[in-house]
């Protein structure tokens, strides 16, 4: 059963309550960030398996504060709808991406699934945009090319009350350890996602711990030294 597995990190550790668990058929990267203080938290691509999800948030007894889509690929949004309906919490996304996640049955004809159910949503993200939760600020990315409306967020080190050790970067599937996203698929382009990996995310501190939306974690530096894709493009 997918719901007994061990979360692939669930640390209350240095000032941040960080759960990430992957989900789904795809192992979609779904990933909780909590103020210890506040107990507030935002969630970052709930793409299947809400029970779970809403488990964990019980569990550290965590309020959603907001539900953040870094693109509206199918698995990385099969539980908005369901998480928005149990925890209140809005659903914020890029403008860019509305038209695949209102058009989902492409995306789930085109894996053999059933269309999950799509809801509405409640804030458009922009480039620069600020996400505030309990003692954290996190900016918005707009980085185009795996889908034209993919965003990251940077949660930096912070100041005053919460001091996080390190820089972390919710990246969605624009970087990966070793990778980058295709761009082969619905709007996807080459030109763009290199342009927005070199262009921002390149420009983050060595140090900055990456969530990608699938797999491992990496770091900026270890991305930039050995990452394939980046070292020859
Ligand atoms: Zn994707
Ligand atoms: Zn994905």
């Amino acid at each position: 059963m997918m719901s007994d597995a061990v979360p692939a990190f669930d640390a209350v550790s240095q000032g941040l309550i960080h759960i990430t668990i992957p989900v789904g058929m795809l192992q979609c990267n779904c990933t909780i960030i909590g103020d210890p203080i506040t107990r507030e938290a935002l969630v970052v691509d709930p793409g299947d398996e809400v029970t779970r999800i809403l488990e964990l948030l019980g569990r550290h007894r965590l309020t959603v504060k907001a539900i953040v889509s870094t693109h509206a690929h199918i698995d990385h949004v099969g539980g908005l709808s369901k998480l928005r309906q149990y925890t209140g919490a809005p659903i914020l996304m890029h403008r860019d991406d509305l038209p695949l996640y209102q058009g989902m049955e492409v995306q789930a004809a085109f894996l053999g699934v059933a269309t999950p159910e799509i809801t509405d949503v409640d804030q458009l993200l922009k480039e620069g945009d600020a996400l505030r939760w309990g003692s954290f600020e996190a900016s918005v990315m707009h980085t185009p090319g795996h889908t034209p409306g993919s965003v990251c967020l940077y949660l930096p080190k912070g100041s005053g009350e919460i001091v996080i050790p390190a820089p972390r970067l919710f990246a969605g599937d624009t970087l990966f350890a070793g990778s980058i996203g295709r761009t082969d698929l619905w709007g996807g382009s080459m030109d763009q996602i290199t342009d927005s990996i070199h262009g921002k995310l390149m420009q983050l501190p060595d140090d900055t711990i990456v969530h990608p939306g699938h797999g491992p974690l990496t770091t900026i530096g270890q991305e930039r030294n050995t990452n394939p894709f980046l070292i020859h493009t």
